[in-house]
């Protein structure tokens, strides 16, 4: 009988954990400080500025991927979330991380598991009114994952602020030893911030789906030639999500940039968000001002 040799595992460079013991014994080897880019994985560039971030300010970069199921609400898309693992392994590795924490879902919540983080209110309006527990999920695996990686530095990304708001609320209400990064939004030439969900947009969607972008530099130019009616923003953005045909605002919002609450002035650090329903997908995007 021939015997067929089976094709050896490719040789990485970067070292991958699925549990807590071995992300453990990987973890102790690696020097100070560690920075950590916690993601769902289907790696883009947003990602990796991330990464990259991380690389120049740490000795060491750990990045998690892990789809979390705690953070989808009944009827999202968990299972048709975009997943694959070798691709996101060789971008890794070619961007210098130096170990990928890719967890089964046991690992993440072992057996029995009963505890969730949960936010109050900084999680319980916009992205959390619509998607209710989202923040909750958020602040419970982020919190997971620093007490398994115990980074020095964890990196976020700005297109995700008022996830940067709630986790920011958790590290200090439950004093993680942790310092927060975040990173400016990376986007395509046309405005439309890279998210592993555009991946859902028709042809026809992504044309329009700039939209999103041009609203809230609306907004943004509105603010620079010094409106501070919060009101009259809000209404600059649903001006410009208005003329396009394909998309239905979900929320238009300015407010306090930490605690999300709606502004009547722009007085104060804030953010401008908003997220958009297209019939193949929902998107969000965001830019801070003041
Ligand atoms: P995700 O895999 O979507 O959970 O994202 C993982 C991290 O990457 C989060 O901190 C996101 O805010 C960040 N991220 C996603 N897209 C972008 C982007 N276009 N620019 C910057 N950061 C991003």
């Amino acid at each position: 009988m021939e015997v067929v040799p089976r094709p050896a595992a490719p040789v990485r460079a970067v070292r991958v954990a699925t549990d807590r013991a071995s992300l453990a014994a990987i973890r102790a080897t690696l020097p100070s400080p560690v920075g950590l880019v916690p993601t769902m994985g289907a790696l883009h560039p947003g990602h990796l500025a991330l990464i990259d971030r991380a690389r120049r300010e740490c000795a060491s970069v750990v990045v998690s991927i892990f789809v979390n199921p705690m953070q989808f609400g009944p009827g999202e898309d968990y299972e048709r979330y975009p997943r694959d693992l070798e691709a996101d392994l060789q971008a890794c590795e070619a961007s210098g991380v130096d170990l990928v924490f890719a967890p089964d879902l046991g690992s993440m919540y072992p057996p029995g598991h009963t505890t969730a983080v949960e936010p109050g209110p900084p999680g319980a309006v916009l992205e959390g009114a619509a998607r209710p527990g989202h923040f909750r999920g958020v602040a419970t695996v982020v919190t997971i994952l620093c007490g398994l990686v115990r980074p020095d530095l964890a990196y976020f990304g700005q297109k995700d602020g008022q996830q940067v708001a709630v986790v920011e609320r958790v590290v200090r209400d439950l004093g993680l030893p942790v310092g927060l990064v975040v990173v400016p939004t990376v986007r395509d030439p046309d405005g439309l911030a890279l998210s592993s969900r555009n991946a859902y947009l028709t042809p026809e969607e992504r044309a329009a789906a700039p939209a999103l972008h041009r609203a809230l530099r609306a907004a943004a130019e509105g603010y620079g030639r010094g409106e501070r009616d919060a009101e009259r923003l809000r209404s600059l953005m649903r001006q410009v999500v208005a003329e396009v045909p394909l998309a239905r605002p979900d929320y238009v919002s300015v407010a306090d940039r930490s605690t999300l609450e709606e502004l009547a002035t722009v007085d104060r650090p804030a953010l401008l968000s908003l997220a958009v329903r297209f019939p193949s997908a929902r998107l969000i995007d965001c830019w801070p001002i003041g």
